[in-house]
């Protein structure tokens, strides 16, 4: 599935009935199953916005969104697939002005949505997980490194973690900018916070693992040291000055485009998988408790 503009793709998805099928399709790929007993027989309601299917069993009933970032979203699901088409198209980011101009939903909305979304690329799943050969570099967003002044403020440790093929080019990348308690008074991520990192990305199965906290080590691997710099170029010009508490979410969407580039025919795709299977963890609620919504500018 692939579409060469915004126009082309809305064309296809014309319809909240031809979306919902695509949902259907996406959700429950062997047909119906239901999540409380198992049964695979289900009827229809067709008289919400958008249908419920009720297990013929036990009655449950089950919505298209459930358990995808599109729960109990008022928002239609044309204009979700579109922000999904948007985010997963290379090249630079969108931010929720742009997507609120480009799907005609308000500020916040667009803002809650790309939230969402970010939120969506960092759920692992079992499709997710680094194998192979695989290396974990240490690194930082934000002030450059100065070995004299290892804390600073605006330095935010990282772990990079790769996927190498031939020992030098990363085919999948991910990003975890470290929780505080990650990192000790020197400003360097400690040991508990390097094995919480590799148990989260890293397949137990990965043939050859190997880990580099510090940025200057000498076995430091080159090539997540390159990716980390292109993150600090991109969240710098794309986002100018980044908090502490948007980090992640941006280094969700870099590592996403980044592994994009390495497969482009997967992207929408994989976007549209992780955010039909993966629950976030973010509710409109939490978002806006946790950040201040920033003014449309
Ligand atoms: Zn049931």
């Amino acid at each position: 599935m692939s579409f060469a503009s915004l126009d082309e793709f809305e064309a296809y998805f014309h319809s909240e009935d031809i979306c919902s099928n695509y949902l259907y399709q996406l959700k429950w790929p062997h047909g119906f199953r239901c999540s409380c007993c198992g049964n695979t027989k289900a009827y229809s309601i067709m008289t919400r916005r958008l249908p419920l299917y009720e297990c013929s069993r036990c009655k449950h009933h089950h919505s298209l969104t459930t358990g995808t970032v599109m729960e109990k979203s008022r928002t239609t699901l044309r204009r979700w697939f579109a922000a999904i088409y948007l985010l997963s198209r290379s090249g630079s980011s969108i931010n929720a002005y742009s997507l609120s101009q480009l799907i005609q939903v308000t500020y916040k909305t667009a803002w809650l949505m790309l939230h969402k979304l970010r939120d969506a690329l960092d759920q692992p799943d079992h499709h997710t997980l680094l194998d192979g050969v695989v290396r974990v570099q240490g690194g930082a967003y934000g002030n450059p490194f100065n070995p004299y002044t290892e804390k600073d403020a605006r330095r935010h440790p990282l772990l990079a973690a790769g996927s190498l093929v031939d020992f030098n080019n990363v085919t999948e990348l991910r990003l975890t900018i470290m929780d505080t308690e990650h990192i000790n008074h020197n400003g360097h991520i400690r040991q508990t916070g390097e094995q919480l990192f590799i148990a989260r990305n890293v397949s137990p199965n990965a043939a050859n693992v190997q880990s580099v906290r510090y940025r200057l080590h000498m076995s430091r691997c080159r090539p997540l040291v390159r990716c980390i710099a292109e993150f600090n170029n991109w969240a710098s010009s794309s986002f100018h000055g980044l908090g502490r508490k948007y980090l992640q979410a941006y280094a969700n969407e870099f590592s996403f485009r980044y592994n994009m580039q390495q497969h482009p025919h997967m992207g929408l795709a994989r976007l549209f998988h992780l955010c039909t299977h993966v629950k976030t963890t973010v509710t409109s609620r939490s978002l806006l408790a946790k950040y201040q919504l920033p003014r449309a500018s």
